[in-house]
């Protein structure tokens, strides 16, 4: 008897606490991918005596994540129970971006450019670029873009390269042959910088004369010295603005077709080039100083040539300057000397020098 009343005790005692205390099943693991709807509901197997209200769960963010989930007892008790869950990515990004791309031999491009990368997850992933290519040899290259979001997840995309020849751009040419180039509105021809009345540099061009200049210069200096005979700079680099005043002064003095014989316009200067420079004494008295005789033999073993030789007038646009040098290098100043009779630079290379 006593034994029965026992084993009722026990059992009303565990009726009520089953009423008291929802018995909740749950499911073992909760594996979800980042942004898609998770809710309590999908925790839970079975609840037993119990109810309880199903919730949004968050799944914003990767990684392994707790939920607290409230079930409300028959008798209105609520228990809170936490559960953990699994937030994964396995989504890969997506990329755009252009399947073939042409460019000129030699030119540079950033492939990488337009190219847009979007993830489910990551705000921003930096494109990469798989495969080799060289911009300087024509062919076709078969590329492909890569993106990798933080979970390791991997996209790509094919991109075909063609590099292909340039045209060549339509060549005027000397009367001597020699081939005009511009490059960034200097003149070039045959290699040789050049600034006359023909051809002008640009207004910001130079700052100084050249560095290989000064150097062919001092040794030059050094030589004479030994000599016996001191050689100035009077006159080097002149830039744009300096030549505006030089060449106004002239004008305002001699007026303009006098002043154009001796004096160049803004832009017209070899002095603008760094190339050149009025030595000593800048006058016509200087051919009598054993200085200019000196030059006249010599300058050339330095890379530097009389640039307006007398009688020349008509070739090279300026009266004689015997004060006036140019470097041209070592190989060139001996071509011109000539034996003491200086070719010009617009008769050797076939251009003239007459304002547009
Ligand atoms: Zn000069």
């Amino acid at each position: 008897m006593k034994k029965i009343i026992i084993i009722l005790i026990i059992v009303v005692l565990l009726v009520i606490l089953g009423i008291v205390t929802p018995i909740v099943f749950f499911k073992n693991d909760v594996i979800i991918n980042v942004n898609t709807s998770l809710k309590t509901n999908d925790f839970i197997n079975k609840v037993s005596l119990g109810n309880f209200e199903s919730k949004t769960v968050d799944t914003s963010k990767i990684g392994k994540r707790e939920v607290e989930i409230k079930v409300k007892s028959i008798f209105g008790i609520t228990k809170k129970y936490i559960r953990t869950y699994q937030v994964l990515d396995n989504i890969a990004p997506t990329i755009e971006g252009k399947s073939e791309v042409v460019v000129y031999q030699g030119d540079t491009i950033d492939l990488l450019k337009d190219v847009k990368v979007q993830d489910n997850y990551d705000k921003y992933i930096k494109p990469t670029l798989d495969g080799s290519y060289d911009l300087n040899k024509v062919g076709e290259y078969n590329l492909k873009y890569l993106a990798k979001d933080t979970s390791g997840n991997e996209a790509s995309l094919d991109l075909k390269l063609k590099v292909i020849a340039k045209q060549s751009p339509e060549v005027s040419r000397t009367s001597k042959g020699y081939a005009i180039e511009n490059r960034n509105g200097v003149t070039y021809i045959n290699g040789i910088l050049i600034a006359n009345k023909t051809y002008a540099l640009p207004k910001n061009y130079g700052n100084g004369l050249t560095k290989e200049t000064e150097a062919a210069f001092y040794k030059m200096q050094s030589a004479a010295k030994e000599d016996g005979l001191s050689l100035k700079i009077v006159s080097g680099f002149r830039s744009y603005q300096d030549q505006v005043i030089v060449y106004n002064k002239w004008v305002n003095r001699d007026g303009k077709s006098v002043a154009d014989t001796y004096s160049a316009r803004a832009g017209h200067s070899e002095h603008q080039s760094g190339l050149a420079m009025d030595l000593n004494w800048i006058s016509s008295k200087f051919e009598n100083s054993n200085e200019y005789k000196w030059l006249q033999a010599n300058s050339y073993k330095y890379g530097f040539i009389m640039r307006y030789p007398k009688s020349k007038q008509e070739i090279t646009g300026y009266i004689y300057e015997p004060w006036h040098y140019r470097y041209v290098g070592l190989e060139l100043s001996k071509e011109l000397y000539n034996n003491g009779n200086w070719i010009t630079l617009e008769e050797y290379l076939g251009i003239d020098s007459k304002y547009k």
